[in-house]
């Protein structure tokens, strides 16, 4: 059989335990038609074969990127960034630049907003907005996308001025004068808000389980897909070929798979049915239906997501004992105990996969001991139900993950590097055991790796510098860094496991689906603290080229100084 294309004189690593490293890859049509040495591969180029020189770099399984919100962050790239935006002169010119550009838009909207923007002691309220903006509504999402900030106009608008009482766990803050202060306490405090965009909402209605509320017009589908593609574009060019959304809804699917129709899906996706505390457990009908309804090898559904707790910043992640800085208060979890271990047991009953966010340590023994309990109750089966983030665990549950089956879907780049108000809630007792990939990897959990986009940026290869490179914000805490073998794995094989994907993707192997991503050197040469400075110069999806600029000459020798990188050229 003779190969369409070969990349050859790579250092291919496979992934595979069994021939872990490589120099060559041939691809016929959509799979991967051998990988071994140059020699033995080249035999199957023809004269109608492709072959590209790879000049010693690395290259890979294309990237897993295990959690990630695929229509939320390419719609926030056509939004105002408020990353690295300091103090309300900063502030207030960023806002009539952006104001000025979109003299039409019904809320000014903003995103990446830092908690201590406007400084130490100042708080973002709707007095210091209505400083920055006063005549048209204003709304910065912080940068987890847990807490909105609105100006007056802004709350007046959706109705928030005075207040509204809220599920637990959601919150419209208020201040002395019985007036909304403008901050927005997770999510049904702050859709309100977001539902005065002009795109509706529809890019975050995957994060409640709601379908568009009227069927968007073609206008606005053609406006949703445009959307996407930039968000699969920008993905492609990081490496990315496999993608876990973690939010989700029947109408994302269907433009994937207009997407997938046309050819242009450059990706495989996941898209989970998002249940809510309010949902009825009959909802989970819809869980079904997706996932009996996307089943293919680029489009699936299968997974139901939840959320258990919050975030520690803004004290709503649920904890076993008191946060650090505020005595009396543990947070609480979304959906009681009892009501939690219903859904997960009746989810699990129906052979669906689960993933819970669950940050505080009280929320990840929940979710554990509610995956057991469905294990009890529906009997053995390979489920792989997941624990989005377990940023605190407690040390007596660090063994569970492996005992029960359950991946802890984790993001490097979350990790704080200093003190600030995560650390601060975590407090000197639990730091030991928060954001603890080193325990966990040694405990024998399985594990996948991952940014949240738009939390942290979407760069597989930064997640792979900070996972190696992270350092305690105290003295003396356990070092929890990972190899780069063991993060690459997280990356790769380990996240298409985490996807039911492992016949397809995740490995350099005869037959697998051709899904790799090349780099601009060799990254095992490379300083774990230059690795997220390193390119993705080549990245096939499915037998086709999703993302590629031009190689390096002489690419290994080259990363192992990439202070002296050139300029990539866009082929
Ligand atoms: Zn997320």
């Amino acid at each position: 059989m003779t190969a369409d294309l070969i990349l050859h004189n790579a250092r291919a690593l496979t992934m595979d335990p069994v021939r872990p490293r490589a120099q060559s890859v041939a691809i016929g049509a959509d799979r991967i038609l051998a990988c071994g040495d140059d020699a033995v591969v080249l035999a199957l180029a023809g004269p109608q074969t492709r072959l590209i020189d790879c000049r010693g770099a690395t290259l890979l399984p294309g990237f897993v990127e295990s959690h990630l919100h695929l229509f939320s962050g390419a719609y926030g790239q056509t939004l105002l960034q408020l990353a690295g935006v300091r103090g309300i002169d900063a502030l207030g010119q960023a806002v009539a630049a952006f104001a000025a550009a979109n003299p039409e838009a019904a809320l000014l909207f903003g995103q990446g907003a830092d908690y201590t923007l406007l400084g130490e002691g100042h708080r973002l309220d709707r007095h210091a907005l209505d400083r920055v903006c006063r005549d048209r509504p204003l709304a910065l999402m912080a940068y987890d996308f847990h807490t909105l900030f609105a100006n007056t106009a802004a709350l007046r608008a959706a109705g928030l001025l005075h207040g509204r009482s809220l599920p637990p766990g959601n919150q419209v803050v208020m201040g002395p004068d019985g007036l909304a202060t403008g901050e927005l306490r997770e999510k049904l405090a702050l859709m309100p808000v977001l539902e005065l965009r002009d795109i509706g909402g529809r890019e975050m209605l995957g994060m409640s389980g709601l379908e568009p509320p009227v069927p968007p017009s073609v206008a606005d589908r053609a406006e949703d897909l445009r959307v996407l593609r930039l968000g699969l574009a920008h993905a492609a060019r990081h490496g990315i070929t496999s993608m876990h959304n973690m939010d989700g809804n029947r109408y994302l699917l269907e433009l994937l798979d207009c997407l997938r129709q046309n050819g242009t899906l450059s990706a495989r996706v996941k898209v989970p049915f998002h249940l809510t505390p309010e949902m009825p457990l009959s909802n989970l009908d819809r869980a079904s239906a997706m996932a009996r309804d996307f089943d293919g090898p680029m489009l699936t559904s299968g997974l139901v997501k939840m959320f258990l707790d919050g975030v520690i910043e803004s004290g709503t992640a649920a904890l076993l004992d008191d946060y650090t800085n505020r005595p009396g208060h543990r947070g609480e979890t979304l959906f009681t105990p009892d009501h939690f271990r219903t859904a997960v047991i009746e989810a699990d009953r129906r052979g669906l996969q689960i993933a819970v966010h669950a940050i505080g340590d009280a929320a990840v023994r929940l979710a554990l001991d509610s995956y057991a309990a469905a294990a009890v109750v529906n009997g053995p089966r390979d489920r792989r139900h997941r624990i989005e983030h377990a940023e605190v665990v407690h040390p007596d549950d660090l063994h569970r993950f492996a005992a029960l089956g359950v991946i802890a879907s984790m993001q490097p780049p979350h990790a704080p590097t200093g003190c600030n108000g995560t650390t601060d809630g975590i407090g000197p007792a639990r730091a030991p055991h928060a954001y603890a990939w080193r325990d966990l990897v040694d405990a024998g959990a399985e594990y996948a790796f991952s940014s949240d986009w738009p939390i942290a940026p979407l760069s597989p290869l930064s997640g792979i510098q900070a996972a190696m490179t992270r350092q305690g914000w105290l003295p003396d805490l356990p070092d929890q860094r990972l190899t780069l073998h063991e993060v690459l794995e997280a990356y790769t094989r380990r996240g298409a496991h985490a996807g039911f994907h492992e016949g397809l993707t995740g490995r350099l192997i005869t037959g697998l689906k051709a899904d790799l991503t090349l780099l601009d050197g060799d990254i095992e040469a490379v300083e774990p603290e230059s690795i997220g400075a390193m390119q993705v110069v080549l990245t096939i999806f499915d037998g086709n080229i999703a993302h590629a600029r031009r190689i390096p000459r002489s690419a290994a020798t080259r990363c192992a100084h990439p202070s002296r990188r050139p300029t990539p050229h866009e082929p």
